[in-house]
């Protein structure tokens, strides 16, 4: 889908803003001697924005709306080196609220919900971010933040919680433990909306399956508003976005073309309203593909298909390019194996081994299984991993991101 017209006027103010900050990106602007455009091809030609610009502006280089304007930051994880620091004016708030309660509208979730949030809160943008879009939808919120599993199915029971909005793995863990202890029957869940890691279809069908709800995939990032600028319906086709504040395009991550709708490629956004620290042309790393054609939910809201990882996490194992979706695939085949996997990836002997971790429980023969699953990575993609089967519940769970690739030659 190129970009509009009325996109690329939107465009026009935000690229006018940026060059009187005079920030990282309307230097890129100015020495390319670009002040406004007029076609999707010139659109094309703007420069892009790395993560690498936004953690050089540390701590308020981003900042393009006058400070007087700006009502609150968030901050990304910065695992290694600077975190970056996105400024937010009371419109880029409210904006993002109103994204929010698209997504969990499209959600079928009302104003008669009780949504219980356990994203965490502060300079992270998840917490704050279901909780506004919630309270713009006029349901009845339950901050929980994270942890504290105990009190959260406490609450949960009591407060006859009917949305729960999670991560994938700390929903899995809830849904393991409710039926641990035996109380679905008094969980009121209907609906998980769940954000911000990529997640497979089993693990999709164990939570769905424990809990008995529908699941929502939310997509966003901070540097991008944060979570609730996506999500799927219930035809589950894609994650509809929303084209009247964002434009997103699909690149070749090596040739930085742009791709037609449909072809896999690297996620680009461009921000059109976003005043606080507008982007253009955000390169996000996440793997997706433009879904072509109209969602049969009849919603205009073009779609992203599911996350299938970060072009960060292609591992390289003689000489062929893996994915990490590739390997849950080939593990999806294997009805007796759990959602839970994990990849690690050394240097022995010379030569790249990868190690694969799954979980099956004690009535599999664990030997016979570890062969099996090999031999299909092997006739899949090429390789032959050493496969380590192990009781099941034995893989770490955690209520932010699970881990699950562990490239030890870097260590
Ligand atoms: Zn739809």
């Amino acid at each position: 889908m190129r970009i509009s017209d009325k996109q690329i006027e939107l465009v026009n103010g935000r690229i006018e803003a940026l060059l009187k900050a005079d920030n990282f990106y309307g230097k890129k602007l100015k020495e390319a001697g670009v002040s406004n455009i007029s076609s999707a091809e010139e659109f094309e030609a703007l420069p892009f924005s790395e993560k690498a610009d936004l953690r050089d502006a540390y701590p308020l280089g981003l900042m393009t709306a006058p400070e007087e304007e700006i009502v609150r930051i968030h901050s990304s994880s910065g695992t290694t080196g600077k975190p970056v620091i996105i400024p937010y004016t009371a419109k880029d708030v409210d904006d993002w609220a109103e994204m929010f309660k698209r997504c969990y509208e499209i959600a079928g979730i009302t104003n008669k919900d009780r949504i219980q949030i356990t994203p965490g809160y502060g300079l992270w943008t998840a917490g704050i971010g279901f909780q506004a879009g919630a309270e713009k939808l006029g349901a009845m919120v339950v901050p929980m933040g994270p942890g504290n599993t105990e009190k959260q199915l406490q609450m949960m029971q009591d407060m006859k919680s009917t949305v729960i909005c999670a991560t994938s793995s700390y929903a899995l863990l809830l849904s393991e433990e409710i039926g641990k202890r035996g109380i679905r029957d008094k969980v009121k869940l209907k609906k998980g909306v769940i954000g911000s890691e990529r997640w497979s279809d089993k693990m999709r069908k164990t939570i769905s399956d424990n809990l008995g709800i529908s699941l929502y995939d939310i997509y966003g990032l901070t540097e991008i508003y944060g979570p609730g600028i996506g999500i799927n319906c219930d035809e589950n086709t894609g994650m509809h976005y929303f084209d009247d504040y964002l434009y997103i395009e699909i690149i070749d991550p090596v040739t930085l073309e742009v791709l037609p709708d449909g072809q896999w490629g690297e996620i680009v956004i461009t921000t059109l309203v976003k005043e606080g620290a507008p982007l253009i042309r955000y390169r996000t790393h996440d793997l997706s593909r433009i879904m072509p054609g109209e969602c049969p939910c009849g919603r205009s809201y073009p779609r992203l298909d599911t996350i299938q990882g970060r072009t960060d996490d292609m591992m390289k194992i003689h000489g062929v390019n893996v994915f990490p979706s590739q390997i849950e695939e080939i593990l999806q085949r294997f009805p007796e194996v759990s959602s839970e996997y994990q990849i690690r990836i050394s240097h022995l002997d010379h030569k790249d081994t990868m190690r694969l971790y799954v979980e099956t429980n004690g009535s599999v023969d664990f030997m016979g299984l570890a062969q099996r699953i090999a031999r299909e990575v092997k006739h899949t993609i090429g390789f032959t991993p050493l496969v380590k089967v192990v009781e099941e519940g034995l893989l770490p769970r955690s209520e932010k991101k699970t881990k699950r690739v562990i490239d030890e030659r870097f260590d």
